[in-house]
């Protein structure tokens, strides 16, 4: 490494300044650590919250209902007050060579930050256009969510004027909320599930006014555009009745996740090939002695006050860690049975219960009148009746009270989906 380089050291380092990162960082000085340097890449603080303009934020961690800015502002604050050094526009961009340490880049230039330990919270994004392989022209007006959000609310950009939705999760709600504020009409929303990826009420509770056709089992086979001006002019779609077009100038690809783990990855940290998050335990430890992970980076996706209760039982972990060492404990595999796509944590260690005591469960396939059932060996550990069924996009919360019936010599532990 270039001798040239500024180089400093902390006790904790933080990469990302989410609900999870900012939380984590706020706990650690809360329980007595010295030196806790949190890292975001933007201007501000906050993570995906920032742009989230719709309420349903703050309800499990701050215990008080209220929108993405004001939850990313009062989390933002609330680490800063509790004296965490936060470091805005500093971008984590590889690891040291020797020592654990992260190199990062900022206004100041190029700098090493060594650390008795690192938290990953770089979160998830959603699947761009190109990564989904939709075949077609290349016009302007097709979004992520992410970005349709950064547009209208950070960058008070014109989007277009009739939309197109693609997803039917949590988060196709939300791009909705915000199309109905920029003035868009939604003219369909659709889904390859064959149901609604999200509860009923969501819309409803999101204050979303607007109603719109959702069609399910329904996939875009072709995006078309206008060679003069370069904008979409409409979307070929196959679904019941059949293949036919829909007339938009936007078109939403919401929801289909992948963690942001290029980190992670550039760190030899192991990955769940599932998730495409580190795999971590249940203390949050990846497979790198001193590295830990949490929010939406190891389960793509929860919400934020989801992720920031992650980040607060991590800091319990690290703390431990920095004042006792790594220690040592049986750990057994948390596989992903029949039904299933990926379960987090994925892996179980021994006398640490899963943060906030529940295991998030991906279902891969749709499914109805079905149960899940976690059994290590032939052993029924646990069941769990799923009176709405199964559907991707959706995660199913298991609360991890059968985490005591398991025998440490038994082998993995697996969780999958059955009939009722
Ligand atoms: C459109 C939309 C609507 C949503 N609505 C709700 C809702 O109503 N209620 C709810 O509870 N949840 C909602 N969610 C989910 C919620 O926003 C996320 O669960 C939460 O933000 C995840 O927190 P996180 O800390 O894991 O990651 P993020 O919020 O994604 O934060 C990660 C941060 O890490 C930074 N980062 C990444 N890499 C680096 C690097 N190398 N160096 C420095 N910084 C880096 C990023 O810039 C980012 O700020 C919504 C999500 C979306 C997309």
């Amino acid at each position: 490494m270039n001798d040239s380089i500024r180089s400093t050291q902390t006790d904790v380092l933080i990469v990302g300044g989410g609900p999870a990162g900012l939380t984590a960082a706020r706990e650690l000085r809360r329980l007595g650590v010295a030196r806790v340097t949190l890292l975001e890449r933007e201007a501000e603080t906050g993570g995906i919250p920032r742009h989230c303009f719709h309420p349903g934020y703050g309800l499990r961690d701050l215990r008080r209902p209220m929108n993405g800015p004001t939850y990313a502002r009062r989390l933002s604050d609330l680490a800063i007050a509790a004296g965490v050094d936060v470091r805005t526009e500093t971008t984590a961009t590889r690891w040291s060579d020797s020592e654990l340490g992260l190199l990062v880049t900022s206004r100041l230039g190029v700098e090493t930050i060594r650390a008795t330990a690192v938290i990953l919270a770089t979160g998830a994004r959603e699947r761009p256009r190109s990564a989904r392989l939709v075949p077609g022209d290349r016009p302007d007006g097709v979004y992520t969510t992410g970005e349709l959000q950064q547009a209208v609310y950070l960058h008070k950009q014109p989007v277009g004027k009739r939309a197109v939705i693609v997803g039917a999760e949590l988060v196709s709600f939300s791009a909705a909320l915000t199309l109905a504020h920029a003035g868009v009409e939604v003219v369909s929303m659709l889904t390859e599930q064959p149901r609604v990826q999200t509860f009923p009420t969501v819309p409803i509770a999101l204050g979303l006014r607007q109603r719109f056709p959702i069609l399910t089992d329904t996939s875009v086979t072709r995006i078309n555009g206008d060679r003069t001006t370069g904008r979409v002019i409409g979307i070929e779609i196959t679904g019941p009745p059949g293949s036919r077009t829909i007339g938009c100038d936007t078109v939403l690809f919401t929801g289909d996740w992948i963690p942001d783990h290029e980190l992670a990855r550039l760190g030899g940290v192991r990955i769940d090939p599932a998730s495409g998050g580190p795999l971590v335990d249940t203390s949050l430890r990846t497979s790198r002695p001193g590295v830990f992970a949490a929010g939406n980076l190891v389960h793509p996706v929860e919400t934020a006050d989801l992720c920031a209760l992650d980040g607060k039982a991590l800091a319990a972990t690290v703390a431990d860690f920095l004042d006792h060492g790594p220690g040592s404990a049986d750990v057994l595999e948390v596989q992903a049975g029949d039904g299933i796509a990926w379960v987090s944590p994925g892996l179980l260690r021994i006398g640490a219960p899963a943060p906030h005591g529940r295991f998030t469960v991906w279902p891969a396939q749709a499914l109805a009148g079905v149960r899940l059932e976690v059994r290590q060996g032939t052993r029924v550990i646990k069941r769990k009746r799923l009176l709405d069924g199964a559907v991707p996009g959706r995660p199913i919360h298991l609360v991890s009270d059968w985490q005591s019936g398991v025998d440490p010599a038994g082998g993995p532990v697996c969780v999958w989906i059955r009939g009722n």
